[in-house]
């Protein structure tokens, strides 16, 4: 031991899909459970972030969930919620590869020490690692614009990931607030039972179909904003929303953001004002890394600079479904990448002798 903390070769930071998938390729590669390498989670149970969501999401309306690698998902009843399938099929996979899963441990920093670790701080106890995969997703980090009057509204504001189903709303006006996928689907689901007005900053972009080649290219928009230290920005602002009739209907009716919130309600510049019982700001998440800022590694841009999964500055940090890859198939291959360097980096480097 380092005298710092426990060491070991790799800790991976997170048991979402892009832990869950990292810590495979791990075992896969030669490490050891629990003395080569350690999942570190926060969270009470198996999921990561699909321990959260809405209970209204359905197997059938996700967008599409990719299994991890080396065993697929039993077929499940489509109206399954997903916060009940995922999580089922992500404890079935840590059992079925034995993957070494702490939980609930949270990591409140990630330091260098004088002995060529990194030193994994944690509500557990401190690791001293050769590598750390950082695969902390966003669900935590829930992103709140700011607009004047805000602390006056005398209504609910709520964001996404407080969300739990339309019935709360029922008779109620609601603004729901951005440009994403989520928006869209909660706006339907309240429209159901209460009236509703849609706003957001830029007009949507739109997408007839989405073919493979364009999803390439909205990957390499975020791949090219993360090498250059930017923050990564959503998917959807590189994709454009599906063109479902869904989306049809909304469009038609969508309002520019307003200026301001009243007690009441919000209003524009213009002396328009619209009444609200509720706010909805499903206005996305950041990518969660506040406990990486002793490494020091946020760029002017606001983003850590990454190559491929490797953080440009540290290059014993990896991360995966960081930026590029924040998506269950993204995840997936970013975690062998991470794991093949990580590898190759280990092999270059013997460790010291304590
Ligand atoms: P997460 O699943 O968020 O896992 C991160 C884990 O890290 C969590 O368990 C968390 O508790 C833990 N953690 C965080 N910080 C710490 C810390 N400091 N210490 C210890 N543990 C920590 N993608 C798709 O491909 N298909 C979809 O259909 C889809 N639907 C989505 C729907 C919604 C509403 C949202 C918000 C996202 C959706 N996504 C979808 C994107 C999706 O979130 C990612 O694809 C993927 O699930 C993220 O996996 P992850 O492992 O990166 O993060």
């Amino acid at each position: 031991t380092t005298g710092a903390g426990v060491d070991i070769d790799v800790v991976v930071i997170g048991a979402g899909q892009a832990g869950l998938s990292s810590a495979h390729f791990l075992g896969r590669a030669g490490f050891a459970p629990h003395t080569g390498y350690l999942v570190l989670d926060h969270e009470d149970g198996p999921g990561g972030a699909w321990r959260h969501r809405w209970p209204s999401l359905r197997m059938r309306t996700v967008h599409g969930v990719h299994a991890l690698p080396g065993l697929a998902m039993d077929p499940v009843d489509p109206d399954t919620p997903a916060a009940e399938a995922v999580p089922a099929y992500f404890a079935a996979y840590e059992q079925h590869f034995h993957l070494p899963v702490r939980r609930p441990v949270r990591v409140r920093a990630v330091r260098r020490d004088p002995a060529d670790r990194l030193l994994v701080q944690t509500s557990a106890g401190t690791w001293a690692a050769r590598a750390v995969i950082n695969a902390t997703g966003t669900w935590d980090q829930p992103f709140w614009p700011r607009y004047p009057g805000q602390a006056e509204f005398t209504g609910r504001q709520l964001h996404t990931a407080d969300y739990r189903g339309n019935a709360e709303f029922a008779g109620q006006h609601v603004v729901v607030v951005g440009g994403g996928s989520s928006a869209v689907q909660l706006l339907s689901e309240i429209a159901e039972v209460a009236t509703t007005t849609w706003v957001t900053r830029r007009p949507p972009r739109l997408r007839e179909r989405f073919t493979p080649e364009e999803g390439r290219a909205a990957v390499a928009v975020v791949d090219q904003r993360v090498r250059a230290g930017l923050p990564p920005g959503s998917v959807v602002s590189a994709t454009g929303l599906p063109l479902t009739p869904q989306v049809r209907a909304a469009v038609a009716r969508r309002l520019p953001m307003f200026d301001r919130i009243t007690p009441t309600g919000v209003a524009w510049a213009d002396g328009r004002r619209i009444r609200a019982d509720a706010i909805l700001w499903a206005t996305g998440f950041r990518p969660a890394l506040a406990h990486l800022a002793p490494l020091g590694l946020r760029e002017p841009g606001g983003g850590i600079r990454v190559d491929g999964t490797r953080a440009v500055a540290e290059p014993r940090l990896h991360l995966v479904g960081y930026g590029p890859s924040a998506s269950t198939i993204g995840a997936n291959r970013a975690g062998r990448v991470a794991v093949r360097e990580i590898r190759e980096l280990l092999a270059g480097a013997p460790p010291r002798a304590a």
